[in-house]
């Protein structure tokens, strides 16, 4: 009999990601309707010292994948490691963040596992014959569909922010359990040499309470120093269009859409971004959206609360000063 939810936590140089929390929330609760335990699955190497945290966001067992190596994302090793412990468990449901890491992982465990994957979801149902229905956009996110998966466990990519964490209990505790890693050798294709950081003091784009993105109209690589300079005021992440990406001015990991990161900060400011669907489809569920343009007759006009029609390179300094005496 399978059982439990079991939640995928993601850590990066034993740092847990916010999408984490947010499931380990939601997870929760959606544990305690069923009548289920709530289980994490934490990866990577000397990772113990993660599991105080995670119990404290709801987690009644941790197991530990715990391997040198899998001290860095490989898809191979996470592959066969994961596929290992999932097949000997049978959870009911596991649950991952929609990240760059668990796009390329959620596929692989689904076709080893042999089972239907629910990707980039925004809500989950529950349902008495299928247990969880998970809901997701379509057509960029003009609609919704609403997926059943028949087979268990039941697997799906949440997108980040779709779900609110809740307060950690520092009162709550976990069983931990140390799983057995077992690693095929077939699996391990790819040998990770070296990691290449890019160290910035700025939040994940994903995670970012503000986001100010540049678009076509930031004209030039180096003019994107004035959207960094009003983002290290307010504490927020730098964006990009695709256009901006395309141009070489900002590197791709910062593109905001379709083909990019989808983002849903609590701000979001579009400077030279004309709004086509396929950017909106990457910030349309931001709380509040402000947008720099000097044509009014711009698309993302309509999707903005706030409309600033004006030449970017006067509004963003004057944006910036003004930010500087609120915060000062
Ligand atoms: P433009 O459309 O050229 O707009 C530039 C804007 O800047 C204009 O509105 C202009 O009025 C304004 N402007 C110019 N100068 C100034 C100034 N001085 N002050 C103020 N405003 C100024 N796009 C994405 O962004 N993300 C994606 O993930 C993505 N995926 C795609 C996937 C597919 C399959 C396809 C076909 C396209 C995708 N695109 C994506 C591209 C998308 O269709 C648009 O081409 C792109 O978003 C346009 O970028 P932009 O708004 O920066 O440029």
């Amino acid at each position: 009999m399978s059982k439990g939810i079991w939640i995928f936590v993601e850590q990066a140089a034993g740092k847990i990601r916010k999408i984490s929390f947010e499931l380990l929330s939601q997870g929760r609760k959606i544990a305690d309707q069923k009548g289920e335990p709530l289980v994490a699955v934490i990866v990577g190497e000397n990772i113990a010292n993660l599991t105080k945290e995670v119990a404290e966001y709801g987690a009644d067992q941790v197991y530990l994948l715990d391997s040198p190596q899998l001290a860095q994302y490989t898809t191979g090793a996470y592959t066969s490691a994961l596929t290992k412990l999932l097949r000997k468990e049978e959870p009911k449901a596991f649950l991952l963040g929609h990240t760059a890491l668990a796009k390329d992982l959620a596929p692989r465990l689904a076709q080893r596992l042999g089972v239907g994957l629910a990707s980039d979801i925004v809500d989950i149902e529950q349902d008495q014959d299928k247990f969880l229905l998970f809901k997701r956009p379509v057509y960029t996110g003009s609609a919704f569909s609403l997926v059943e998966i028949e087979s268990t466990p039941l697997l799906a990519t949440v997108r980040a922010k779709s779900f609110v964490a809740s307060e950690p209990d520092s009162s709550r505790q976990a069983e931990v359990i140390e799983a057995t890693v077992d690693i095929d050798p077939a699996d391990l294709k790819v040998i990770l040499k070296d990691v290449a950081l890019i160290i910035t003091s700025r939040p994940a784009l994903t995670e970012a309470d503000i986001v100010i993105s540049g678009g076509r109209g930031m004209k030039a690589k180096e003019n994107f120093t004035i959207l960094e300079a009003l983002a290290d005021v307010v504490g927020a992440a730098v964006g990009a269009s695709r256009a901006a990406v395309d141009s070489g001015w900002i590197d791709n990991q910062f593109q905001v859409g379709q083909t990019g990161s989808i983002v849903a900060p609590t701000l979001y400011i579009a400077c030279g971004i004309s709004g086509a669907i396929q950017h909106i489809a990457g910030m349309g569920a931001s709380k509040v959206i402000i947008a720099i343009n000097k044509d009014p007759d711009a698309p993302i006009f309509n999707v903005a609360d706030y409309g600033i029609v004006g030449d970017l390179f006067e509004v963003v300094p004057l944006l910036t000063e003004e930010f500087k005496k609120l915060v000062n």
